[in-house]
């Protein structure tokens, strides 16, 4: 692990990452380590300068692989992650950046979670930041290697800081400093692990597992006709069960959730509306890691 890209802006309107990135282009020192070449970008600069979550489509679903392999396509964030890719990757085929810390806000009550693909690398990682900071949960990716398409997956390792309650376009000083120490505990991890053969993180983590989306309500026309119900809002990682109150339409019917019992998250995110999600429906699950000599 030598090479680490720190990215913020990602999402246009997620301040918290990109004011950190400003931070520490004006200060390197914050974020330099041992043996450790840190490189800070933004990752949707025209998205960042005109204050929105993307131009033409959602970048941190642009970087599947066959989409990379093939021409850039018309939008802009096709463009960009090719550009990407081109900096930090190129993605399955020796990459010039060994992990990604790509900086995240939401308008859920999240916490701070960190967010990664299912990889003994990442989890040790996951698992070093819960040991240093309270209250992280860690979001694992269900999606097999080749099926990734999110800007962390152009590196062989890294997690997505994710962190709310924020609203879009705003900055909030405990988040930033949150976001802050929590990067901080990213690198300290990597050092430890690029300059000391002997240093791991084992055992197990409780992790929350990506599971489906769920759609609001939508009348004949396709218009979302309710809201998430005051019960559930909130509450993020907290167990819902079949019967409980989830969506109250607009004429006032309460309506319950009819699935498996499981732990909802992104709740009430704004970004998701464009697409009539309103959360992801995850599943506790623990993981062993492996130590790294049997890696
Ligand atoms: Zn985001």
């Amino acid at each position: 692990m030598k090479k680490i890209a720190i990215v913020g802006g990602t999402h246009g309107n997620e301040l918290t990452g990109i004011r950190l990135i400003e931070k520490w282009m004006k200060n390197t020192t914050l974020v330099a380590r041992n043996n450790l070449d840190v490189e800070l970008l933004y990752g949707n600069p025209l998205a960042i300068r005109n204050q929105v979550r993307f131009i033409d489509e959602d970048l941190n679903r642009a970087f599947h692989v066959d989409d990379l392999n093939n021409p850039p396509g018309e939008s802009w964030e096709s463009q960009q992650a090719h550009r990407l890719n081109k900096m930090l990757g190129p993605k399955f085929n020796n990459p010039s950046v060994d992990v990604i810390i790509d900086l995240h806000t939401t308008t859920s009550n999240m916490g701070n979670t960190i967010i990664i693909y299912n990889e003994p690398f990442n989890m040790k990682l996951a698992k070093y930041i819960q040991c240093h900071e309270d209250n992280v949960r860690i979001y694992i990716s269900d999606k097999k290697a080749e099926d990734t398409v999110g800007l962390q997956s152009v590196a062989p390792h890294g997690a997505t800081i994710e962190i709310g309650p924020i609203p879009q376009g705003v900055l909030f000083h405990e988040q930033f400093e949150t976001m802050e120490r929590t990067t901080y505990h990213a690198l300290d991890f990597i050092q430890a692990y690029d300059n000391a053969p002997g240093f791991d993180i084992t055992g197990e983590i409780e992790a929350y597992q990506r599971g489906v989306l769920i759609p609001y309500p939508t009348d004949e026309s396709g218009k979302i006709c309710a809201m998430l119900h005051k019960d559930i809002q909130n509450k993020d990682y907290c167990l819902l069960k079949k019967g409980d109150p989830m969506f109250i339409t607009f004429s006032g019917k309460v309506m319950h959730y009819e699935g498996d019992a499981g732990f909802p998250v992104f709740i009430n995110e704004a970004a998701y509306y464009e697409k009539n999600m309103a959360l992801r429906m995850n599943k506790k699950i623990m993981l062993t890691i492996p130590p790294r000599d049997r890696l």
